[in-house]
């Protein structure tokens, strides 16, 4: 029996994995896909990641590409004004790299993965989980649901309800090897470039390089709430279209394959986030964050967070596993509640989504509180309050 099974090796997976193999407890990661496993994403890192994570500067050095430091936000109208600063924005990462580096980390540490193996079927005991593959049934004292958006472990031990499609959001997204002269002649400054859409959702063109591999890459991608998509491979034409207007794109370019996936990142967590030997962390717990979709750092946080209730609760009952409930709380409420106010208001203000940002056209103050909220900065409940009382 392991003490332990983690069900996926993203990083809200691998996090609580290192971090429990680091405390003793004997750890299986059960991963669905062969590793290394690509997905799809922005590869957009916020610098309190780098806190998070405890890795070296050789490390750093390899795995995070172009730090940003600056963006461009255009409105619906493509009416645009771009934000600069003098600390870094956030970094550029490769996920298939990134994730790699992350499950390396927990393997080090002790933990063990079992890949190309899905998790099909959980059954909670009394005094055991049992965990059934198409090749195996495993017996743990606990799971932890890492699984992501459509998590297995979730559906099987109920701890909340599936997703609505107005609940999740809809991406599709490319990431496109380039020459490493086009990210200079088309994106200066260290910029990424983020375009609100009038339905509702925004799309990207964000720009990694990698100075010592000599590597580039542009990656590109458009987001709306299921719910209201008629045609996603049409919204990502049409965004490609509009880059290439606005002189962000050569006409030329062949672009990678697009890929679509769904997460919840418009609410933050549904109301349980644990149950009897069980708790969900990253996308399987909807912890992405629902002001700019940002959901490595949140699996991380979430993954640490179930690794330190684990080691601290007498035993594995939900009584005791609200501890998780509510260390995540503590780091994470003001910005779910943040975020949903956000949303709402974006919901019902999407006409006038190009009056609001014009209001910042000139409002250097304005600007960087739109920046710190974006990346979620520590002072955010004050940022928004800022922002709210100036453009709402
Ligand atoms: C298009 C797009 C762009 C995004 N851009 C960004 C960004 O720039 N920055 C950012 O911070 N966030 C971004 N996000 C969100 C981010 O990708 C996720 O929030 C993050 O990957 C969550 O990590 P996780 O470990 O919870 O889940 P995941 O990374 O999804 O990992 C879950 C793992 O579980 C495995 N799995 C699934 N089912 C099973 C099963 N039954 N058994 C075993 N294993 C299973 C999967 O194969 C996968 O490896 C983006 C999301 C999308 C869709």
């Amino acid at each position: 029996m392991h003490d332990i099974i983690v069900a996926g090796a993203g990083p809200g997976g691998t996090t609580a994995a290192k971090n429990l193999a680091r405390r003793g407890f004997s750890v299986l990661i059960l991963e669905k896909n062969p590793i290394p496993r690509d997905k799809p994403c922005g590869g957009w890192i916020t610098p309190s990641v780098l806190e998070l994570i405890e890795w070296d500067e050789k490390k750093l050095d390899e795995i995070f590409w172009s730090p940003i430091k600056g963006l461009s936000i255009y409105s619906p109208s493509l009416f645009s004004f771009t934000m600069k600063r003098e600390k870094i924005l956030s970094y550029g990462i490769l996920r298939e790299q990134f994730d790699h580096a992350l499950l390396t980390d927990a393997l080090s540490e002790g933990a063990t993965v079992n890949a190309d193996e899905a998790v099909k079927n959980v059954i909670v005991k009394d005094e055991k989980v049992i965990v059934q593959t198409k090749k195996n049934d495993y017996t743990c004292r606990l799971i932890i649901g890492a699984d992501g958006t459509r998590s297995k472990v979730a559906e099987c031990t109920k701890v909340r309800p599936a997703w609505t499609s107005s609940e999740i959001v809809l991406d599709l997204v490319s990431e496109t090897k380039v020459p490493k002269k086009m990210i200079r002649d088309f994106y200066k400054d260290d910029l990424a470039f983020i375009f609100y859409n009038k339905g509702g959702g925004y799309n990207w063109i964000y720009p990694k390089i990698n100075q010592k591999y000599d590597d580039a890459c542009v990656n590109i991608g458009v987001g709306c709430q299921l719910s209201k998509i008629k045609n996603s491979r049409q919204m990502y034409q049409e965004h490609v279209q509009n880059l290439k207007q606005i002189n962000l794109l050569p006409e030329s370019i062949t672009l990678a394959k697009s890929t679509g996936w769904t997460y919840a990142t418009l609410l933050g967590p549904k109301k349980r986030t644990y149950g009897d030997r069980v708790l969900l962390v990253g996308d399987a717990g909807g912890f992405s964050s629902n002001i700019a979709g940002e959901g490595i750092r949140t699996a991380i946080i979430t993954g640490k967070l179930a690794a330190e209730s684990i080691s601290s609760v007498p035993d594995f009952s939900k009584t005791s596993l609200k501890s998780y409930e509510k260390a995540w709380k503590r780091l994470l409420k003001t910005e779910y509640d943040i975020g949903k106010v956000l949303q709402q208001t974006l919901t019902r203000e999407m006409d006038s989504i190009d009056n609001i940002l014009k209001k910042l056209r000139d409002d250097i103050q304005g600007q960087e509180d739109l920046v710190k909220l974006l990346i979620a900065s520590d002072d955010l409940a004050e940022v928004f309050g800022r922002l709210a009382r100036k453009l709402l």
